[in-house]
């Protein structure tokens, strides 16, 4: 069972989450818990270490901003105690998690099981922080914003769990963000790789590592909410979304449509390089030094050489990476041969996803159409086999996902009664 942010939001909410996790108990399971940091706790930390020194020390701030677990983590387990039911608490270090050393996105390499596994055989219910590790030269590292999704996943890998269900502030995984779109509808279930498509292009309700290592280690992940009344069933009943491999969606699934989800990512930035020489090497010079800059790029276009043996190239990279982009790329001006870079902040990526593409034609088509009927331009296009994204003006985001949302049929009260 994974708590995030809202959830642990206070010790009335604690008290809340103690309940869910007594309930499961009772129901005969053996428990372990992972807990987020308190909702804005982590921004707080993270403030913090700017105000600190601006050039902060990635290793000293995971020390610092671990911390908002461990406070969590010691709650639950006094809560639970409260209660009368046994609980310990396994912070990062004692398990311990063990991470490369890239502090502040630190991968998982592996997790030691055998303690928490004995004191959950002893009926404790064990909590272990979310979010932190520590690397072989036995320093605290952090695994990324929303890295306590991926460390549930984790536990639940290393210590064969039936199931990871992820508690939240919603109660299951929408047809987009069901806090932009009111008419978002609740999917039941979720491929694998619709959701790692999905969280990749915006879709924060879980990280997307946490997904791609689900996929993995085929960990049964559920996504369900922690807002629910006392007196409600434990999950086994499984209210919420289970993410599942795509052989198990048959069946009930017939009447899926072409699209399964929406997601808009306004984190992106486009640069546009013009009159770049149109000739073999030219797009390497470009996105060679990027790449050893670790700039992810992401959309890429070489427009139509014009005459003079010269194309326009445009690409999107992080926002946060923007100033970087734009030195590295001026300083390789005369190598590169260009003659101007103009970039746009002001841009979002809407992207559709579903697994129903690869049987259905005409996917993009009917993108493009319902976008252009409501006046909307399309600055960049790109696609893989279940996912289509284009790139709009930011001012148009939630026009353009509501008015998609509509167009593939994925507005709720379109769902037969
Ligand atoms: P937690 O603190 O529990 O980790 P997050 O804020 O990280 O919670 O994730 C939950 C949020 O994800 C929801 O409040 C919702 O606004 C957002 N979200 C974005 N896309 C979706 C979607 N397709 N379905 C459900 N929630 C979504
Ligand atoms: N507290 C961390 C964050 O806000 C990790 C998490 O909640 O998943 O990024
Ligand atoms: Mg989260």
């Amino acid at each position: 069972m994974k708590f995030g942010g809202t959830s642990m939001a206070g010790t009335e909410r604690i008290r809340r989450v103690a309940n869910i996790v007594r309930r499961q108990q009772a129901a005969g399971h053996e428990v372990a818990v992972v807990v987020s940091a308190m909702a804005g706790e982590t921004d707080r930390l993270v403030n913090f270490c700017r105000e600190a020194n601006a050039l902060y020390d990635p290793a000293e701030y995971d020390v610092v901003v671990a911390s908002g677990e461990q406070v969590t983590a010691g709650l639950l387990a006094l809560t639970l105690q409260a209660m009368g039911c046994k609980a310990r608490s396994w912070l990062g270090w004692q398990l311990p998690v063990r991470t490369d050393d890239a502090h502040a996105k630190a991968r998982i390499e592996q997790i030691d099981s055998a303690a928490v596994l004995a004191s959950m055989a002893a009926g404790e219910v064990a909590v272990i922080p979310g979010f932190q590790g520590l690397t072989p030269d036995r320093r605290l590292t952090t695994l990324g914003r929303g890295g306590s999704d991926t460390s549930a996943v984790a536990v639940a890998a290393a210590i064969h769990a039936d199931r990871c269900d992820i508690y939240t502030d919603v109660d299951g995984v929408y047809t987009t963000d069901p806090r932009i779109v009111a008419k978002a509808r609740k999917l039941h279930k979720i491929t694998y790789e619709e959701m790692l498509e999905l969280a990749s292009v915006g879709s924060k309700v879980l990280q997307t590592r946490s997904v791609s290592l689900a996929m993995k280690e085929r960990v049964r992940v559920q996504v369900l909410s922690s807002f629910i009344d006392d007196g409600a069933p434990p999950a086994d009943a499984l209210p919420g979304t289970l993410i599942v491999a795509e052989d198990e969606l048959e069946g009930a699934d017939m009447e899926r449509q072409m699209i399964t989800g929406i997601a808009a990512d306004k984190n992106e930035a486009k640069v546009i390089l013009t009159r770049v020489p149109d000739r073999p090497g030219a797009v390497a010079h470009i996105f060679g030094p990027l790449a050893a800059a670790n700039i992810n790029v992401d959309m890429i276009i070489q427009n139509v050489g014009r005459e003079r043996g010269e194309t326009d190239v445009t690409f999107t990279v992080p926002h946060a990476d923007l100033a970087r982009t734009q030195a590295l790329l001026e300083g390789q001006k005369e190598a590169i041969g260009f003659n101007r870079i103009i970039s746009d902040g002001k841009v979002a990526k809407i992207s559709v996803v579903g697994v129903g593409m690869r049987s259905h034609a005409g996917v993009a088509a009917a993108m493009f159409k319902a976008l252009a009927d409501r006046g909307i331009n399309i600055q960049a296009i790109s696609t893989s086999e279940i996912k289509v994204s284009v790139l709009i003006d930011e001012d148009e985001t939630e026009l353009a996902v509501r008015v998609l949302h509509t167009a593939y049929g994925l507005d709720a009260h379109d769902e037969a009664a």
